[in-house]
């Protein structure tokens, strides 16, 4: 990805893309194609042009770091880059109104952590599987429920840092899967032969080793993206002012 130009004196920042020097075309007053001429629209210039005698630096991004929030196929949704321009760290927050505007960026000085704020289990994809798994013999609604009551209480227990994140085809960035660890999962077996009578419980058993590691009973993870944002530093507005003051000093005959 291209670095993006930060102005610091106005904290604002530019993104070069291939598409800023894409010539327009300009059509003369009288509309003739002859007079047709190619304007080379440069975005880059107009925003130099506009911070002439600014602090300008370049902001790298950080790779890896590029986080988005909506579903993958939804067009207009917010993007996160993580960027440094070498001593500071800066989050990069790009968003659009409409899918015909433009990405606006907008600069936060800091750092930004994905979080899990909930766990919780797939009920209805858990209560659809078991329907089909126990067939001509139905589990009775109460056992269903006693069942999806055991797994939010087992959930509850866990935390997301602790457990093995599952690859999933989850659209959305910011739900993510999660895997039942073996401690966890044994104790929930264990539970289950007090709701399960022995023919039930083996096919429970079965029903647990087979959808954990990649079906129903993955947990599934909501999360949040977290801006840890740092003032600009008082000492270095204050450094920068008193540099320039011996600077203006020494130069005194
Ligand atoms: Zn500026």
């Amino acid at each position: 990805m291209n670095p993006f130009i930060h102005c610091v004196t106005c904290n604002a920042v530019f993104h070069k893309t291939p598409y800023d020097q894409v010539p327009e075309h300009e059509w003369g007053a009288q509309d003739s194609p002859d007079l047709a001429r190619t304007v080379e629209k440069d975005d880059v210039q107009d925003f130099l042009q506009d911070h002439r005698g600014h602090r300008l630096e370049e902001l790298q991004v950080l790779e890896g770091s590029f986080m988005g929030t909506g579903d993958y196929r939804e067009p207009v949704k917010t993007s996160y880059w993580k960027a440094t321009n070498g001593r500071e760290r800066f989050v990069i927050k790009g968003s659009r109104q409409s899918i015909r505007e433009p990405l606006r960026y907008q600069l936060i000085r800091g750092d930004y952590q994905v979080t899990c704020i909930s766990l919780e289990i797939q009920s209805r994809e858990i209560t659809r599987q078991l329907e089909i798994e126990f067939g001509a013999n139905p589990l009775s609604q109460k056992k269903i429920t006693a069942l999806l009551h055991l797994l939010q209480e087992v959930t509850q227990g866990l935390e997301a840092a602790h457990l093995e994140r599952v690859p999933e085809e989850s659209l959305n960035p910011l739900e993510i899967y999660y895997k039942m660890d073996d401690v966890h999962t044994a104790f929930l077996l264990r539970r289950c032969r007090k709701i399960f009578n022995r023919e039930e419980f083996e096919v429970i058993q079965e029903f647990v080793h087979h959808h954990r590691e990649d079906g129903v009973l993955l947990l599934r993870g909501k999360h949040q993206i977290q801006m840890m944002e740092v003032a600009r530093a008082e000492e270095e507005i204050i450094e920068a002012t008193i540099s320039a003051e011996k600077k203006r000093l020494a130069k005194k005959p």
